[in-house]
């Protein structure tokens, strides 16, 4: 490396070697691989006339999470059998502020999916403009199918571990799949009973217990925020526009819900066992019944067409064979291969939004860009979600509650930043498009890189 910097055509080589070393120290983590090497990509070019950068290891020292904890989670069944699964809490990044990022409850959970979304969540929190480090955990637990009494006895001893790792000023977990309301209360109450302490250590909590408004709606509607400020700036609009959404948790049912009142077309939802259409375009009953069904009665997405004889059920298909204009994925990690990012453009997608994490695959995502498709990347466009729970973190600290107008507000001024910033890094060299996966990636390194340069060699 000369003292100006890397050459450019060195820069494809420096990616290349540094892949290596963090496959060699990584494995069995593909996903992990994966999510480093999406932001690596964009990052080597960037950083190449930046030798302090090169100097200082910084992007060896970023993909290396500052502590993983893993242990053991006891609990009892309806039947009195113990049972046992492992627990995780990746403290990934903390150069910005406390760790923050959610709990998953999944059998597929392993450290691999876990430091990929420490790692993501680093750079997203980065993105949002509040102080807020990088963290994620959770435990290959299945809550289908158990009980209140089976999930509140998992939360409880969950808890009891994870409660020394964690605290309002260290690491700030919130939901993620499996993790709604329901299993933040458990956790929230059970951390108070040992620390004796009500703090804002959880968010995502309940309205009656420190809780903020809009944090249940922030993902889905952030994202949708996010997508419209991508049309806008290609000269285009979301109304009239049919989408396709993938999931029917959280994330997608409150996407949905906005297309809808922005004038989009939201036409598929789906879940593990398949996916839903209505050609006319899901209504506003259709969506809360939607809720109702996921969130309270636990049940199937097929029911939905048992219900209403205008939507239609496709057993084990994923939405991406459907016509549409947008895709707004909001299920989970990898859901759209190579193969269907093809359907999608043979179709005539105009826009994907990963509203999930890291929901399309490398190649697909290198599909979209060389197909010209306009493609939002997680880290921004999922955004929103942390971004109130860290108004939810700022309301605990200073003990008050604002009103949801006013978040609605600032969900809304935060996605056009984050749009705004995505622009200025992203912007091609033609100027006359935005590569949003660089744009988020720089925009959200800079900040972290610049913290870890001023803390030296940590
Ligand atoms: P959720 O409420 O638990 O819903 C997850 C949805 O995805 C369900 O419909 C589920 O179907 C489906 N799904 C999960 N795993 C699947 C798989 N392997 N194959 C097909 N479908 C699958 O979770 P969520 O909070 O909406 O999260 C969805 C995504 O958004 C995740 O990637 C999460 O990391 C990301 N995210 C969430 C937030 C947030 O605030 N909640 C913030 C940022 C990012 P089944 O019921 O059949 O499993």
């Amino acid at each position: 490396m000369s003292k100006s910097g890397v050459k450019p055509e060195k820069t494809k080589e420096y990616l290349e070697r540094y892949m290596e070393g963090v496959k060699k120290r990584n494995p069995g983590e593909p996903e992990f691989v994966q999510a480093v090497f999406e932001v690596a990509s964009t990052i080597f070019p960037f950083i190449a006339d930046k030798p302090l950068y090169h100097e200082m290891q910084i992007l060896e020292r970023m993909a290396e999470p500052e502590r993983v904890i893993s242990f053991r989670v006891p609990w009892t069944d309806d039947k009195g059998r113990i049972r046992t699964n492992r627990g995780w809490r990746v403290q990934f990044n903390s150069a910005i502020g406390p760790y923050k990022g959610g709990i998953r409850f999944h059998p597929s959970v392993n450290q691999s999916i876990l430091k990929f979304l420490g790692f993501e969540q680093t750079f997203k929190n980065s993105l949002t403009g509040l102080p807020m480090g990088g963290g994620k955990g959770g435990a290959n637990f299945n809550p289908k199918g158990k009980s209140d009494l089976e999930v509140m006895s998992f939360c409880q001893s969950f808890t009891t571990e994870l409660q020394r790792h964690i605290g309002e000023d260290t690491d700030v977990p919130a939901g993620d799949i499996g993790v709604g309301a329901r299993e933040i209360g458990f956790m929230f109450g059970q951390y108070k009973r040992i620390n004796n302490k009500f703090v804002g250590v959880l968010t995502g909590k309940g309205l009656e217990f420190g809780g903020s408004k809009m944090r249940t709606e922030a993902t889905g509607y952030g994202a949708v925020f996010f997508l419209s400020n991508m049309l806008k700036e290609a000269g285009l609009g979301i109304e009239g526009k049919n989408i396709l959404i993938s999931g029917s948790g959280n994330v997608a049912t409150h996407a949905a819900e906005k297309c809808l009142e922005l004038g989009g077309r939201p036409i598929t939802l789906s879940d593990s066992g398949g996916f839903i259409i209505c050609e006319t375009g899901f209504t506003r009953e259709h969506i809360e019944w939607i809720k109702i069904l996921k969130e309270k009665r636990r049940g199937r997405i097929s029911e939905t067409a048992d219900e209403f004889p205008e939507i239609r059920f496709h057993e084990g298909l994923k939405p991406w064979g459907a016509v549409g204009d947008i895709a707004i994925p909001s299920a989970t990690q990898n859901e759209i291969t190579k193969e269907d990012a093809q359907n999608l453009a043979k179709n005539g997608i105009l826009l994907v939004a990963e509203a999930a994490n890291m929901p399309c695959s490398q190649d697909a995502v290198d599909l979209f860009i060389e197909n010209n498709i306009l493609f939002g990347p997680a880290k921004a466009v999922n955004a929103g979600g942390v971004g109130v729970s860290g108004l939810e973190m700022s309301q605990n600290s200073a003990r008050i509650a604002w009103d949801s107008d006013h978040l609605a507000k600032l969900l809304e001024d935060m996605m056009r930043d984050i749009h705004t910033s995505c622009v200025e890094f992203g912007r091609e060299s033609n100027q006359s498009s935005v590569n949003y996966l660089k744009g988020a990636n720089i925009a959200g390194f800079v900040k972290v890189a610049d913290a870890m340069l001023a803390y030296g060699h940590v």
